[in-house]
């Protein structure tokens, strides 16, 4: 018989896309834009969901 739990939490991160500094460089074009992910912030909240399932595990 499985048994099943779900949770969750959300932790607030350093932007990856733009380490941090809220705004990206153009490759091509070489001008600044606003990062997209983070908003220009530079911090990301991160929302995690994790499905846990439980189960009888025999021993050897
Ligand atoms: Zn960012």
């Amino acid at each position: 018989m499985a048994k099943n739990s779900q949770t969750q939490y959300s932790k607030i991160e350093v932007c990856r896309n733009c380490q941090g500094d809220g705004r990206k460089r153009d490759n091509i074009t070489g001008a600044w834009h606003t990062c997209e992910v983070c908003g220009g912030s530079g911090m990301v909240r991160k929302h995690v969901e994790v499905q846990i399932t439980i189960e009888p595990h025999k021993r050897r």
